[in-house]
C-alpha cells in the first residue's frame, strides 16, 4: 500500500486507461477522485470498484476543457479528501481527419481537453500541492506526439504540446517538491482505438514489436511506480508504454 494516506484526482477515470489508474492508485491505498464529463454511471461503478476493494473515492464530473469546472473539480477534491497529492491529467478525446480538410472545431475540441485540459487542472492542483511542499503531476501523452500519425495533426499537436508542457513545470517545479512526468501509450484497447478504422487499427498492430495491443492495466502499473515513493528521483520524463511501437516506427 505504497500510497497509504495519499489523495489522487484522475481526470477521465470513467472508462480505458483512467480508469484502471484510478483502480491503481486505490488499490495502492490512495483515496482517489473519478473525474468524468459524461458518463456518470460508468463513474459509479469504478468508485463502487474501489469501495468494494476496501477503499475510498468519490465520482466528480467536469469538463476540464473549461478553465472554471477544471478549477472547482481541484477544489471539489481539496474539499473531499482534505490534500492532493498526485494529479493524473488523463482525460483525451481524437477527432480524426486529413488536415486539409480538418474542421477548425475538431482542431479546437481537441486541444481544448488534451491540452488546455492539462494546463487547467495543473495550474488549480499546485496550489495545494505547493502548500503540501509535494506532489506528483503525472500527463498521458501518446507515441503520435513523437512520430506522427496521418489523420491525427490535432491530436499530435495537443499531445507533443503535453510533452513540452511536461518538461517545463518539471523545471519550475524541481525546487518545490512536486515531480512532473509523462506517460506515452502506444496502442491501447479502449473505446478511443475500438473507434480508429480496422485499417488503421491494423497497421498499428502489425507493427508493434511485442506482437499485440496493451491493456490499459500495463499503463496505470507505470502511472503508480511514478505516482510512488519509488519514483522519488525521477522528473520531466516521458516513459513509453507501447511494446516497443515508437521503437520500431
Ligand atoms: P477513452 O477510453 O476514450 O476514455 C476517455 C476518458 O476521458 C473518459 O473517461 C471520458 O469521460 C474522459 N473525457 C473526455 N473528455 C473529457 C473532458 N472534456 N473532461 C473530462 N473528462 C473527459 O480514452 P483512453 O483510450 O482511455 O485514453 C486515455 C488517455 O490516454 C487519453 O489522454 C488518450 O489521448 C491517451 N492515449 C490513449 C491511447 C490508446 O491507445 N487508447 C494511446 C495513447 C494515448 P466520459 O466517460 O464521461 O466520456
Amino acid at each position: 500500500m505504497v500510497l497509504n494516506g495519499k489523495t489522487a484526482l484522475v481526470t477521465g477515470a470513467s472508462r480505458g486507461i483512467g480508469r484502471a489508474i484510478a483502480l491503481a492508485l486505490a488499490r495502492a491505498g490512495a483515496r482517489v477522485a473519478v473525474n468524468y464529463v459524461r458518463k456518470a454511471e460508468a463513474a459509479e461503478e469504478v468508485v463502487a470498484l474501489i469501495k468494494e476493494a476496501g477503499g475510498e473515492g468519490i465520482a466528480l464530473q467536469a469538463d476540464v476543457s473549461r478553465q472554471n469546472e477544471a478549477t472547482e473539480l481541484v477544489e471539489r477534491t481539496l474539499t473531499a479528501f482534505g490534500r492532493l497529492d498526485v494529479l493524473v491529467n488523463n482525460a483525451g478525446i481524437a477527432r480524426d481527419g486529413l488536415c486539409l480538410r480538418l474542421k477548425p472545431e475538431d482542431w479546437e475540441a481537441v486541444l481544448a481537453t488534451n491540452l488546455n485540459g492539462v494546463f487547467y487542472c495543473t495550474q488549480a492542483a499546485l496550489k495545494p500541492m505547493l502548500r503540501q511542499r509535494e506532489g506528483r503531476i503525472i500527463n498521458l501523452t501518446s507515441v503520435v506526439a513523437q512520430l506522427g500519425n496521418p489523420g491525427q495533426t490535432n491530436y499530435a499537436a495537443a499531445k507533443a504540446g503535453v510533452i513540452g508542457f511536461t518538461k517545463s513545470l518539471a523545471k519550475e517545479m524541481a525546487g518545490r517538491g512536486i515531480l512532473v512526468n509523462a506517460v506515452a501509450p502506444g496502442f491501447i484497447v479502449t473505446e478511443m482505438t475500438q473507434n480508429l478504422g480496422e485499417a488503421v487499427a491494423e497497421n498499428f498492430k502489425a507493427r508493434i514489436p511485442l506482437g499485440r495491443p496493451g491493456r490499459p492495466e500495463e499503463v496505470a502499473e507505470v502511472v503508480l511506480f511514478l505516482a510512488s515513493p519509488a519514483a522519488s528521483y525521477i522528473t520531466g520524463q516521458v516513459i513509453n508504454v507501447d511494446g516497443g511501437l515508437a521503437m520500431a516506427m
